[in-house]
């Protein structure tokens, strides 16, 4: 697809200073160490470009909630150290974001000199959307790029407010890789195209059902949104997750995509177990078969066959969700296998979803996936057809 917004590459750096708007929204264990930098390499070449370019490099993004306060467990200062690793150069950084003591840091910036700013969200106008605020943030760059797809949904002041006061502003290479993943597969796949769609809740996922079901070949649902269906095939699921007000549109979606020739899958047997708790007595059973009081908390053997070869000629797969509850072992099984059928399929494979790429990070099976996404939420909007407010708000290549 061809992406309309004016892009890093078509953008003069040379000598200027470069606002660069990251996703460095990274968990951190008690430590404060950080436990997963993939959203921090993710942003390595937008990074690499504007220092190759000569740039001044101003780095700013969000990390945690802490809710417009100084909080010291959501400082950026292990990102400043970590970055300073991985791009091999000096990273020095700033105290705050905005302010006459980082507007003079900024001053004395050389070009190809990196310097991250504090939390955004240690000032309450971030998430408001502030008009000061975004004119603050701006007074501090020539240029401004936004490449923080996992926030991209979210209308805050360094992702949308921003844009009215910089002179220039364009979209850098990880927000561009994500769209032309994210939509521009749905838009033009190749077919066949399989959908996988799995989680908590099926309410959480009536977008993404109904825009993809209307494009795909195949739909195929694990995970606990699964039993909501199952239950409104009129079967018994025991104690599994439902959701009952959910009942209908489980049913009426499942009837318009078969009756428009989509092949509609749903797991055949899972994993059922006593109670919830660790070590709880399990069994495998046909789904007609879940006891009454008991918990279906994953695909069974047979469903992941069933799966399995439904992906197998399949072009393009996307999927989002675990089948199971795969953070503790005795439930994973169902995920980790898909993971590694998804992985051997000769296709496009996308990943998008936190849980869905931690599950295939576990499985091994990372390097063999196509595209992971680095976003949740904004990849769920994105996934509905959605237009995202940062996107949005950066002018056409032609504006
Ligand atoms: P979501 O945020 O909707 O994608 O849901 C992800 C969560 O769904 C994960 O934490 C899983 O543990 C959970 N999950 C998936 N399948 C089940 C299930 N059968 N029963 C309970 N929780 C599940």
């Amino acid at each position: 697809m061809s992406l309309r917004k004016r892009v890093i590459e078509d953008t003069d750096l040379y000598d200027k200073r470069v606002l660069i708007r990251a996703d460095f929204n990274v968990p951190l264990d008690d430590a404060h160490q950080i436990t997963d930098d993939t959203r921090i390499r993710s942003t390595l070449p937008t990074i690499n470009r504007a220092v190759d370019e000569g740039a001044k490099v101003i780095l700013c993004s969000h990390l945690g909630r802490p809710m417009g306060k100084r909080d010291p467990k959501s400082s950026l200062a292990p990102v400043a150290k970590r970055l300073q690793r991985l791009l091999g150069k000096e990273v020095a950084f700033a105290p705050d974001c905005i302010g006459p003591s980082v507007e003079a840091m900024v001053a004395k910036m050389k070009q190809g000199d990196v310097l991250l700013l504090e939390n955004l969200r240690f000032h309450i106008g971030e998430e408001q959307n502030d008009l000061a605020f975004s004119q603050s943030l701006a007074a501090l760059a020539d240029v401004y790029i936004n490449d923080a797809f996992g926030a991209a949904h979210r209308v805050h002041a360094s992702l949308v407010g921003i844009t009215r006061f910089v002179k220039v502003a364009a979209v850098g290479y990880l927000l561009r890789k994500e769209i032309d993943y994210l939509e521009g597969a749905v838009a033009n796949p190749m077919r066949p195209f399989v959908a996988i769609l799995g989680g908590a809740k099926v309410s959480g996922k009536i977008g993404v059902i109904e825009n993809l079901g209307k494009r795909v070949d195949k739909v195929i649902i694990g995970g606990g949104m699964a039993f909501t269906f199952i239950k409104a095939m009129g079967l018994e699921i025991g104690n599994s997750l439902v959701e009952d007000d959910m009942l209908d549109f489980a049913r009426g979606i499942q009837e318009h995509a078969v009756s428009r020739g989509v092949k509609f899958y749903l797991p055949v047997d899972c994993v059922v177990a006593a109670s919830r708790e660790p070590g709880a007595e399990t069994k495998v059973l046909p789904v007609q078969e879940i006891p009454k009081d008991w918990y279906g908390l994953d695909i069974g053997p047979a469903s992941v066959k069933l799966f399995g070869e439904a992906v197998q000629n399949a072009k393009t797969i996307l999927w989002n969700g675990p089948m199971g509850m795969f953070e503790v072992d005795a439930y994973a099984r169902g995920t980790t296998s898909l993971a590694h059928a998804v992985a051997n399929a000769y296709a496009l494979t996308i990943v998008g979803g936190g849980d869905t790429a931690l599950a295939v990070h576990r499985a091994g099976e990372s390097e063999n996936m196509s595209f992971i996404s680095t976003g949740g939420g904004a990849a769920l909007e994105l996934l509905e057809g959605k237009e995202l407010p940062a996107l949005a708000a950066l002018p056409d290549v032609d504006g």
